[in-house]
Formats: C-alpha cells, structure tokens, sequence
C-alpha cells in the first residue's frame, strides 16, 4: 500500500468487492493512517447476498428473485465504521443505499469519527419496483431499494451525512447485459445522466439547491481524496464543465458518447445538460 501510495494512488479500496475481514480491513486503515489516506468500502457482507439479484423485499418475494437483504449493507457499514473509530482511520462508503447505513454514518459522525459517504443517482431516484420489467439495466450492486430506503438516501444527502454523488459509472457489453436476469453483471453507466438527474430530480423541485449539487459532485469529492480539484480559483487545474440548466433532452442510446449502454434511464426525460467540458484547459467535449 505504501508503495502504491507513493506512486500517486489517492486512496484505497477493493471496490466491486467488500473487504469482510475484520483484522485485514483494520490493518488497511492502520497503514492508511500512517499516509493520510482514505479506505473506500463497497459495504456487503457477501454471506447474505449470495446469489441475489435484487433487495430483498415484497417485490423480490412476487418476482420470485432471490433477494439481497439490507442487513447485508447495514452490518458491514456497522463493522467499517466501528475498525475507523478504534483505528482513527478514515472510511469513505461507497454507494450507500439503505436507511440503517444513512443513520449509522450520521451517528457517527455525530461522534466525529472519521467518516464519509455517497450516494448514486439511481440510488437517490429508482426503486425495486424497477425490477418487475427484468431488465437488467436495474441490476446494481448495492440493489435498487424500496421507497423508504430512497427517501433515507434523500435525507442523508440534504441533512449533510451524505458528502458526495458519485456516478458508479459500470460500463457493460450489451450481450453480457442482454442474459437472463440472474446470469447479467451488476451495474449500470451514469456518467452521462448523473448531472441530469440531480438537475431534474433534486436541484429543480428544491432538494438541494445549486451550490449544494456542485459541491457534492466536485468539491466534496476533491476533498476527500486530498486532491486540488473542484474549485475555480486562479492557479487551480482549468477543469472545468460548462452547463446548460434549461435544455431539455431524451435519453437514447445513440445519444451515448459511452461504447455501453447499460443506462437504467433509457427513454427519461430531463432537464439540463453538460455543454461542454474542459480538462487542464483543453476542451475535451
Ligand atoms: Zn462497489
């Protein structure tokens, strides 16, 4: 790690798997420590989502799909958060998305131990119900939750315990996402709609307000992994995304600058759009 570290790594992770190991995960903060760096957790305890598909719940139960449970997130949100405190390490959660989660992070932050969160945009705007079509472009890891879930996710993300919207951008090819719904990988694309998406469904009926958005996309982010993004400043890397807040635009899959397609918003509409991007001063976009 320390030599990762060293060669530029901003943080570490095992991500699209969960570190269950309770001493090697307290070792990782501890080494973390002695960097100053982050641990980034995909929170699951893989013993009770073996074999899921989607949330355990009424709609997996009609569906007839094997179900993974929320205490698969909520017990290992519990475990990271208690190796942070006794470690003083920093955890950042990835992609929370249930109700306990939300309130473990804010009690503990309440405690000031050092924690972080996101949360996706699909987490924040679709439910289980979504699984009732069985396409797969619903099929995420963390599952789709029922309502109260998304609404704790909305919660956390306007009360502060949630930091950042992070994309979790999962590219897939279209014949590994077209198989039956147990065979498809997890994961879907966002880098294309996430900005929309907080636009149209947070930003526009008055969840967060401009600032607040912006800032959980880039700033927070920076922030957490130490690096000096997301600000406008004189000197600052020329990063920079302009945005057109009014447009109003139709996913489609032709419309993609992805080579994948596995978007769960296929056919949504929405208002506002990145016009155009800028990295380190050249227009990529
Ligand atoms: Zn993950």
């Amino acid at each position: 790690m320390g030599q990762l570290f060293e060669a530029g790594a901003v943080a570490c992770s095992d991500d699209g798997s969960p570190v269950e190991d309770a001493e090697l995960t307290r070792r990782a903060f501890e080494y973390c420590l002695m960097f100053d760096k982050p641990l980034l957790s995909h929170s699951e305890v893989t013993s009770l989502t073996k074999g899921g598909v989607m949330h355990e719940g009424m709609v997996s139960l009609l569906l007839g799909l094997r179900g993974m449970p929320v205490a698969a997130e909520d017990v290992m949100v519990a475990q990271d958060i208690t190796l942070a405190e006794i470690t003083g390490g920093r955890l950042h959660v990835m992609h929370v998305s249930t109700e306990g989660a939300v309130s473990a992070i804010r009690r503990a932050k309440q405690r000031s131990i050092r924690v972080t969160a996101e949360v996706t945009p699909h987490h924040l705007t679709l439910t289980d119900e979504m699984l009732k079509s069985f396409d797969s472009n619903f099929k995420m890891s963390p599952p789709l939750r029922s309502r109260e879930h998304v609404e704790a996710c909305i919660e956390g993300l306007r009360d502060g315990t949630i930091d950042v919207i992070a994309s979790d951008h999962a590219p897939h090819a279209a014949e590994k996402k077209m198989r039956e719904l147990d065979q498809a990988p997890f994961g879907v694309i966002g880098l294309e709609t996430t900005l929309s998406v907080i636009i149209t469904k947070l930003i526009r009926p008055g969840i967060l307000d401009w600032a607040t958005a912006i800032e959980k996309m880039s700033l927070n982010p920076a922030k957490i992994l130490n690096i000096p993004k997301g600000t406008l400043q004189i000197g600052a890397d020329a990063d920079i995304t302009i945005i057109d807040p009014e447009i109003n635009w139709t996913v489609n899959v032709a419309g993609f600058h992805s080579k994948s397609k596995n978007s769960p918003y296929l056919g949504w509409e929405f208002f506002g759009k990145t016009n155009a991007v800028f990295v380190a001063g050249k227009r990529r976009l």
